[in-house]
């Protein structure tokens, strides 16, 4: 046996475990102080009690001879399929047929299985920063990596590689750096794509933030995207399924990829839990999606709240408008662990350091509407005092 030497180059990722120490070496030198998390990646808010019902009936009809299932389809039930293009797609004047959508766990899983559809020469370009999926699976296959840079001088908007792309990992509404990209911006891409035969996978994971009317929810609102790009998409974030599990996956015809995707899932995935699936049905429900917009609109106001007071205060944040994320420069020219050590120290808040994501993420920081309210509302008491 030979091990795949490509984890060799993987970068260790040291961030969330570093977060975890410098925070416990602070209690411990002040046991009497509590932290204000505001660098929290995970919901917060509980489910909605149409999901949880949704969830239950599930249960009990797998508990009853009459109603029980085994497995399900690889690529998942056609009710939620079709109730997915339904409201999620015909609504945007997007046609799709029920055997390009895929359901699956998440979107953490596909993002990173989907490489397997591509030759291992392929480079792939990757915004930095960036949720580190893309480049960690395309580096443990062995492909060559292009890093697009996104900063404030580029408004966040990567530039077209110099250096032909093969595939490209583009995820608007952005995590970490919480910006969007518009229209015309992301039609820039699917041109690219078009006229270099390239594949986008388009990470849409925080579609349900967006609030302004200009800016994409898919990337099939631009033409010719059918041909040139897959997109992903999460329940995770957008109904509070981060341990619940389940999203999918649209892979169209026109991309010459929807057989050799289906291939793939029938021969190494074989199908979402019944129970998930359910859920994830009950949020297209009016009750179920009126329970999960207010949780929403319940994140969106603290992002809100975030970014208006940190702009009061003088500091330059970006994103939280379509997005539960804030990107904030460091004062004083500080990189981002100097900026997280004094927001440790002086005001007991944790944050999350830019340069985590990746070398660009340098001298940011990332807050999260995810973070408890009266958290934050705490916290930025204590920073405007700084
Ligand atoms: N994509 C982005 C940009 C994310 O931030 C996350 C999770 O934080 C995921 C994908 C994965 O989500 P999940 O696997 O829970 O669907």
């Amino acid at each position: 046996m030979n091990k795949n030497t490509n984890f060799q180059n993987l970068e260790e990722n040291y961030l969330f475990k570093e977060i975890g120490d410098r925070a416990n070496a602070y209690l411990t030198a002040h046991p009497d102080q509590q932290l204000l998390r505001m660098g929290v990646g995970d919901v917060t808010r509980p489910l909605p009690a149409a999901i949880v019902q949704a969830m239950q009936q599930a249960v009990s009809e797998l508990g009853q001879a009459a109603t029980f299932r085994g497995y399900c389809l690889e690529e998942g039930y056609e009710w939620l399929r079709r109730t997915i293009i339904d409201h999620d797609y015909a609504p945007l004047d997007i046609d799709l047929d029920v055997s390009e959508v895929f359901i699956g766990e998440g979107a953490g899983s596909d993002l990173g299985n989907l490489s397997e559809l591509f030759a291992r020469e392929n480079r792939v370009a990757i915004l930095d920063p960036s949720y580190p999926a893309y480049a960690d699976s395309s580096i443990m296959a062995g492909r060559p990596v292009t890093f697009l840079p996104c900063h404030a001088e580029n408004g966040f908007v990567p530039e077209l590689p110099a250096e032909k792309a093969d595939i490209i990992y583009l995820c608007f509404p952005n995590n970490p750096t919480g910006t969007v990209l518009r229209r015309e911006q992301l039609a820039e891409w699917v041109r690219y794509a078009r006229e270099n035969k390239s594949i986008i996978i388009f990470d849409a994971a925080y579609e349900a933030y967006i609030t302004q009317p200009d800016i994409p929810h898919s990337i099939y609102e631009i033409d010719g995207a059918k041909e040139v790009a897959i997109e992903v998409r999460s329940f995770s974030k957008s109904a509070g399924f981060t341990s619940v599990r389940c999203g999918f996956t649209v892979v169209p015809k026109e991309t010459g990829l929807q057989a050799m995707w289906l291939r793939r899932q029938c021969t190494k995935y074989n199908g979402t839990s019944y129970v998930s699936q359910r859920a994830a049905q009950a949020t297209y429900t009016p009750e179920g999606h009126a329970g999960i917009r207010a949780n929403l609109d319940f994140y969106l106001g603290t992002a809100h709240l975030i970014r208006q007071r940190l702009h009061t205060m003088g500091y330059e944040a970006y994103g939280g408008e379509n997005a539960p994320y804030i990107w904030c420069r460091a004062p004083h020219r500080w990189n981002s662990w100097t900026f997280f050590d004094h927001l440790l120290n002086e005001c007991q808040v944790l944050c999350t350091p830019g340069v985590g994501f990746g070398k660009s993420g340098e001298g940011y920081v990332r807050f999260s509407a995810f973070s408890k309210r009266e958290d934050c509302e705490e916290a930025l008491k204590r920073i405007q005092k700084l």
